[in-house]
């Protein structure tokens, strides 16, 4: 009827990692974008008394909890036979191998399906497509991913992959340094010249971003890069905006690329800035 009348019904979708830093966020602008939405619920998140509360928080919101492990392979097929579009934002934060491990999973619950009509895997970063130069360590995030790809488009599911470059809160607040968050009020380390170009995205924006794709026909079996011309900004012209904020200028050093690189060493999961 809603259809008959030109009203487009709103397709179904399922949040995978609906509790996570990006997913919680996905999660919310499904529901305000009026999408019937759904959140798989893994019994292994126990008694995180966090994860349990936001996910109550969604189910008070209108969203549906789905039971389903990624050590169950039925109740990932029942998951997602229920839904129209599957978002994963699972990540592998914790343990590296984790990510491809279960979005493989998915992939695999999503082909026994077959009811699928788009499927966005966790990427939500710089293409990987396009990083066939990256180093290690920080090259593995983007062969897994290049992976799951793979195995995706080898089982024929519809999918859409989102490219949001950098995440505004990891980056932005710390002026691109690594290893903080919160900008300092007396130096400034920058990167070589601090002259590089890269994109910053605020999270609740890809998340919105990442939701009207899912039924955008333009965005079918490709890829949607976020690029907001406004935020793509040198560290230099971050750290003059918020030398403009604070009415004063930081003392600034440089660090090398290989002092960069020696700094990498060891780390689980590297974000590369300024490669897009
Ligand atoms: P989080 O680390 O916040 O975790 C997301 C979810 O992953 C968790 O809530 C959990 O889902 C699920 N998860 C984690 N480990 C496991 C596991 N072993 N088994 C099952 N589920 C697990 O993710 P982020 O939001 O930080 O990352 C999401 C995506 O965004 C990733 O692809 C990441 O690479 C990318 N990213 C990009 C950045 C950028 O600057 N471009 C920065 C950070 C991330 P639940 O408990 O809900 O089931």
């Amino acid at each position: 009827m809603a259809e008959m009348e030109g009203i487009k019904k709103k397709c179904k979708v399922l949040v995978v990692g609906g509790t996570g830093y990006l997913g919680r966020r996905i999660v919310r602008a499904s529901l305000a974008e009026g999408h019937p939405t759904f959140v798989l619920h893994r019994p292994e998140i126990g008694i995180d008394v966090e994860k349990v509360q936001m996910l109550l928080s969604f189910k008070n919101k209108g969203a549906r909890l789905l039971p389903g492990s990624f050590d169950d392979h039925r109740s990932l097929v029942d998951a997602v036979s229920q839904v129209d579009v599957v978002i994963s934002a699972v990540s592998g934060a914790h343990h590296r191998s984790h990510e491809i491990l279960i979005q493989l999973k998915l992939v695999a619950a999503i082909k026994e399906a077959g009811n699928v009509k788009r499927f966005l895997p966790s990427e939500f970063g710089t293409d990987p497509g396009r990083m066939g130069h990256a180093l290690p360590p920080g090259r593995v995030t983007f062969d897994e991913k290049m992976e799951v790809r793979r195995a995706i488009e080898e089982a024929n599911i519809p999918f859409t992959y989102v490219s949001a470059n950098c995440f505004m809160g990891y980056f932005v607040g710390g002026l691109c340094q690594l290893g903080t968050l919160i900008p300092p009020t007396d130096h400034v380390s920058l990167h070589g010249d601090g002259s590089v170009k890269s994109i910053f995205v605020d999270e609740d924006d890809i998340a919105l971003y990442t939701i009207k794709t899912i039924d955008d026909p333009r965005a079918l079996n490709k890829t949607v890069y976020i690029r907001p011309p406004d935020n793509i900004l040198s560290q230099m012209e971050v750290v003059k905006a918020w030398e403009d904020l604070i009415g004063k200028e930081l003392h600034k050093t440089s660090i090398s690329e290989s002092e960069l690189f020696a700094n990498f060493e060891g780390m689980q999961s590297i974000l590369f800035v300024g490669q897009n």
